[in-house]
């Protein structure tokens, strides 16, 4: 989940006005804080009623939902397989839409378990991946798949022929939340939402998101990495060095009390306490994610 409460979507991506009304729109300030306009200047090359794909290179395409903030979803193709990183909410027919795409076999792997990644079209696969620690959100968000369950294992590499990527933990939106590297060639990984996509949900605690951040950002410095595309990519909303070090530093406070967030009764999720600087938000539960 990117943005909102229990599978409740929002404007101006997606439209909160045709499920909630005015006065619950109105109650939630906080939904869309931190993210840009949807603006993509990558090409359209699949345009259906669940789905827009758009190229980002010959190999690489990344596809938005528009159920929960343009919930994104990525292919990304080697000589032999392909990964399909998350299914988005619902995509109807997204295998036969990928198949149109990629001659290759697919690999389903989430970034974490949350409705708007391992949605209804998980079902058209035989097998997913994810991170062991989403376990605790299967009965919620994956209890009617009935394929195999694979468990993916932190700097596991998967070989796409020609094409290698690396998986990270990157916990703290949720326990099991995974990024992915690209091994060579192209500086870049995809982060799921484990660094918000400009509107950080930390389900986890503070202690966690400083842990994650401060090895992703040895890791991007180490690698060469220049971005992540995140798991609600409005095409101007990578995740950068910079991101990471942010997220990093207001951790750190946070963890020692030299800044304080905003804490109401009205949070989503549960998340009832926000801090908001170097353009991101963070909602997080107080006072247990303080920790
Ligand atoms: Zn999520």
């Amino acid at each position: 989940m990117g943005l909102g409460a229990a599978g409740i979507a929002f404007a101006p991506y997606v439209k909160a006005a045709d499920v909630l009304d005015e006065a619950t729109l109105q109650s939630l300030p906080r939904a869309n804080q931190g993210m840009p306009q949807p603006k993509y200047n990558e090409p359209v090359v699949y345009e259906g009623p669940d789905v827009i794909i758009r190229r980002i290179d010959e190999h690489t395409w990344e596809g938005n939902g528009h159920l929960m903030a343009n919930e994104t979803i990525y292919l990304i193709e080697g000589n032999e397989r392909t990964i399909l990183l998350d299914a988005g909410t619902k995509i109807d027919g997204l295998r036969k839409i990928v198949e149109g795409i990629t001659s290759k076999p697919i690999t389903l792997i989430a970034t974490h378990v949350h409705p708007d990644h391992t949605g209804s079209a998980i079902n058209d696969f035989e097998e997913i991946w994810i991170n062991a620690g989403d376990e605790v959100n299967v009965p919620q968000f994956m209890a009617d798949y009935k394929g195999k369950v694979n468990f993916l294992e932190d700097g596991q590499v998967f070989d796409l022929g020609g094409r290698r990527i690396e998986v990270i933990f990157t916990p703290g939106h949720t326990p099991g939340s995974a990024t992915f590297f690209e091994m060579e060639g192209r500086k870049w990984g995809y982060s799921g939402d484990a660094f918000g996509s400009g509107n950080l949900l930390l389900t986890t605690n503070f202690s966690t998101l400083l842990a994650t951040t401060t090895r992703i950002e040895s890791y991007m410095k180490r690698h060469g990495i220049e971005k992540m595309y995140p798991g609600h990519y409005m095409g101007s909303n990578p995740e950068t060095l910079q991101r990471i070090s942010d997220l990093k530093k207001m951790s750190e406070e946070m963890i020692a009390g030299t800044r304080k967030g905003d804490v109401s009764d009205q949070g989503m999720m549960g998340l009832n306490g926000r801090i908001r600087d170097f353009g991101v938000n963070i909602s997080y539960r107080d006072p247990a994610g303080l920790k």
